[in-house]
């Protein structure tokens, strides 16, 4: 497999969040094989992950004759070994890593998750709707969402437990005994904010507490997931093998949410599933029902949940609609994404 051409670009997102997102957000990375076959992938790091992989990560790439992607994911690796090792780097050498998959499998006439297994795919997979709002929650329960997590970091850094109580209740009560909740606090608790909203949420069942302080605080991730009731997530800003293996060998969270555009790609994913399952973690990826991990939650995972798209993904056309039985999983040749044109060719 011998790499011609890597452009990387910032797409004109309908629905871009003016935040991070947005500033520091996806970018589009397009590979094109020797033979003519190309690759799409979809990374982070907004312009300093272009610079990222024009700089550094092409000159790299360009030159050698890989066997497969991982090898082609190492030399990115040892390439950027001495300051590369979370956020922007593996934000941008996921876009690459993707988009050689894409290739990769193109070349072969196979979808990603046939590259990924001999069995039969699944032709939908269960998802879970994350909500942001009151109104949001309303509407996913209303569509009869298998399973709902709920953002409540609009009730501040260290919210009354009872308000968080009093909308997971009314979130069980229109759910149901049988439907998962799950909250997100998006890093803002601390460990006695976290103890105390676990201890009277509890009893109205709630599959995890995700991200309740921030991603660094890893001694107090290893001090909730052993005092906490429920089940502590986290990795949605985690990277690489080596960060997920620190998280399991710290036994920080007893489920693990890499988010494929970020951590490092399509390889580092894999590798995250045999990490976890060997620590006996979950996965359940962040954003796991957009077109980049779904493959690989149908090909690995045993117990599959498939986080919603996030609105904003808006640049690449082959995300896939939920249907009433959950995500559908398509087997178009790579990950079936192309770039909606006419959207997102302005700022390339
Ligand atoms: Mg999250």
């Amino acid at each position: 497999m011998k790499i011609l051409k890597i452009s990387a670009w910032q797409p004109d997102c309908v629905g871009s969040p003016p935040d991070w997102r947005t500033k520091l957000g996806q970018i589009v990375v397009e590979i094109e094989l020797e033979g003519g076959i190309s690759g799409l992938g979809v990374g982070g790091g907004g312009q300093a992950g272009i610079h990222v992989i024009e700089s550094v990560l092409q000159e790299c790439l360009l030159k050698e004759n890989y066997s497969c992607p991982q090898e082609a994911h190492s030399a990115m690796l040892e390439h950027t070994a001495f300051y590369g090792r979370k956020g922007i780097v593996p934000m941008a050498i996921s876009g690459v890593d993707l988009a050689i998959w894409d290739a990769y499998a193109k070349q072969r006439n196979f979808s990603v998750y046939e590259l990924l297994t001999d069995e039969p795919a699944p032709a939908t997979l269960p998802m879970y709707q994350t909500v942001f709002d009151d109104a949001e929650a309303l509407a996913a329960v209303e569509q009869g969402k298998e399973a709902v997590k709920l953002h409540v970091e609009r009730f501040g850094d260290r919210p009354d437990p009872l308000v968080i109580r009093k909308l997971v209740r009314a979130t069980r009560e229109k759910l149901g005994p049988s439907k998962s909740i799950m909250l997100d606090a998006f890093g803002r608790w601390d460990v006695e904010t976290t103890l105390r909203v676990a201890d009277v949420i509890y009893e109205l069942g709630v599959d995890w507490i995700e991200e309740p302080v921030p991603p660094d605080a890893l001694s107090d991730y290893t001090t909730l997931n052993q005092r906490s009731p429920i089940p502590i997530a986290g990795g949605e800003h985690e990277y690489l093998s080596e960060g997920f293996k620190d998280l399991a060998d710290r036994d920080a969270v007893s489920v693990f949410q890499p988010d494929i555009n970020w951590c490092g790609g399509l390889t580092t994913l894999v590798e995250i599933y045999r990490i976890a399952e060997e620590a006996g973690i979950r996965v359940v990826p962040h954003r796991g029902s957009e077109p980049f991990s779904l493959p690989v939650i149908a090909a690995l995972d045993k117990n599959p949940l498939a986080e919603s798209a996030r609105k904003w993904f808006t640049c690449i056309d082959g995300v896939a609609l939920p249907n009433v039985d959950g995500v559908p999983l398509k087997l178009n040749p790579g990950f079936g994404v192309r770039i909606i044109e006419e959207k997102n060719q302005g700022s390339r």
